[in-house]
């Protein structure tokens, strides 16, 4: 499979808004931890639509002078997150095309399966591509389709991609919002003023004073247009398996997704972990953010005393993306360090949400250490990451992930631990109130959905 490159990303949408675009702008700030990579957005005035898109952080890309050329009562935007040598301006979103029913521009979160497939036919029938993104797909899927209606046109199209897909569509007066079947990504549906938005998390609502109304449904459509309500379609049949991997990392706890606040699930994980894996120890400790609301769920379920005891420095990005694992070890030393005369002497319970190359962990565990601890137990607040996504989190491929090819004894040995252990699978299910098979947990046990 090609490296995936349109991963982890957020969407939002704003429909009859005064300020759409700066609507959007506040939207994208608080969707910011869902790719740091590149921004956009694109407006539309009824007339004509407006791009601004280019690589780096909200704050990078925008500013008031050019906010102020995003003119119209709606808009769309986006941040990208990717993997390490993807970072082309031609890859950041919108995607923008003119085509014979005139101007439209598209943002996606999640990853189509079929991408490469659906590619190559189409180069075959003569289209030419100009990024590397499977979202490109859509644009030529559309302008090809012989429906006289875009609405139509974008069925047809969906109707030929696979895989993981929140999308928004701008045309010259309207917004489409589109989830894929199996609702592997979030997008929220909410009230603003007289007008509406739609984000892949409620975060974004709250920022811009919106109201949430509910999910954008798995295998809906939603169709906004000028002076009407929202008109909903189902393109197919709801078959949920929602990314579980949103409530264990990647979303924000003070944001609902797949209809349940995300901090208290979390913190469910922390209480069931701490039932399932106690050990005895004068104090826990998060790393932070990620393992923050674990942590207090494991303290508070044990009675063990829970300390802030390693300090992180948020002025530096995500260590994930870096390329070479010398980088990545320090980039974690720069992000995280100890409160010796906190820990010094102590037994530790440390908390994190997960392990995937086990740099974190390693580097956690020689750090506490050096500044003291007695004794170092990791509790991971998820099942061992054992295989990668195809669905839209970037995760590594199997040989580099670290479950995939030790046994949790010989991890613990890597880590350099006193004891390692990890969230069952059950317990995981009970923590996010499960009622049967509606989350795709194919990183925790390899059950692949498309
Ligand atoms: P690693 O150091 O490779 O074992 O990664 C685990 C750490 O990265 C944990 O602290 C997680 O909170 C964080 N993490 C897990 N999944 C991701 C992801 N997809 N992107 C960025 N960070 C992640």
């Amino acid at each position: 499979m090609r490296e995936n490159i349109n991963e982890k990303c957020a969407v939002v949408g704003i429909f009859n808004h005064a300020e759409a675009s700066k609507s959007a702008y506040f939207s994208l700030h608080s969707l910011q931890h869902r790719g740091q990579e590149a921004a956009g957005i694109s407006s539309g005035d009824g007339k004509r639509l407006h791009t601004i898109k280019d690589r780096g952080l909200v704050m990078q890309v925008f500013n008031e002078q050019n906010l102020e050329t995003l003119q119209g009562h709606m808009a769309i935007g986006h941040t990208r997150y990717s993997t390490a040598g993807n970072d082309s301006i031609l890859d950041a979103q919108p995607v923008h095309a003119n085509y014979d029913l005139g101007q439209l521009s598209i943002v996606h979160n999640g990853n189509l399966t079929n991408a490469q497939e659906v590619r190559d036919a189409l180069i075959e029938e003569g289209a030419i591509f100009q990024s590397n993104m499977d979202t490109e797909n859509l644009i030529h899927l559309i302008a090809r389709s012989k429906q006289g209606k875009l609405k139509d046109r974008i069925i047809d199209a969906v109707k030929k991609i696979e895989g993981a897909y929140s999308l928004v569509f701008l045309s010259r007066t309207k917004m489409f919002a589109v989830r894929d079947r199996f609702g592997f990504r979030p997008l929220s549906l909410g009230r603003v003023g007289d007008g509406y938005v739609v984000a892949s998390e409620t975060c974004a609502f709250d920022l811009i004073g919106a109201k949430y109304i509910r999910e954008v449904e798995p295998g809906e459509m939603l169709i906004f247009e000028k002076d009407k309500a929202p008109q909903s379609i189902k393109i197919f049949e709801p078959t949920p398996k929602h990314c579980i991997f949103e409530y264990v990392y990647f979303a924000r706890p003070d944001s609902e997704v797949f209809g349940q606040n995300v901090y208290a699930k979390r913190k469910n994980m922390g209480m069931e972990l701490a039932k399932e894996q106690p050990v005895e120890a004068d104090m826990i400790i998060p790393v932070p953010d990620g393992g923050v609301p674990a942590a207090i769920g494991y303290a508070q379920e044990s009675g063990i005393a829970y300390e802030m005891g390693i300090m992180r420095n948020h002025y530096i990005g995500r260590t994930f993306i870096e390329p070479t694992q010398e980088m990545r070890d320090l980039k974690v030393k720069m992000k995280l360090s100890p409160i010796t005369e906190l820990i010094k002497g102590k037994r530790l319970i440390v908390i994190d949400d997960s392990i995937v190359r086990g740099t974190t962990s390693r580097r956690i565990v020689r750090m506490l250490k050096e500044a003291g601890a007695a004794e170092v137990h990791m509790r991971i607040s998820s099942p061992p990451t054992t295989d990668p996504c195809f669905y839209g989190v970037d995760t590594p491929n199997r040989d580099k992930l670290i479950a995939a090819n030790m046994s949790v004894e010989d991890m613990c040995k890597y880590i350099e631990a006193d004891s390692l252990a990890f969230l069952s699978h059950e317990a995981l299910m009970h923590s996010v109130d499960a009622k049967g098979t509606e989350y795709c947990t194919a990183c925790f046990t390899g059950d692949y959905i498309v």
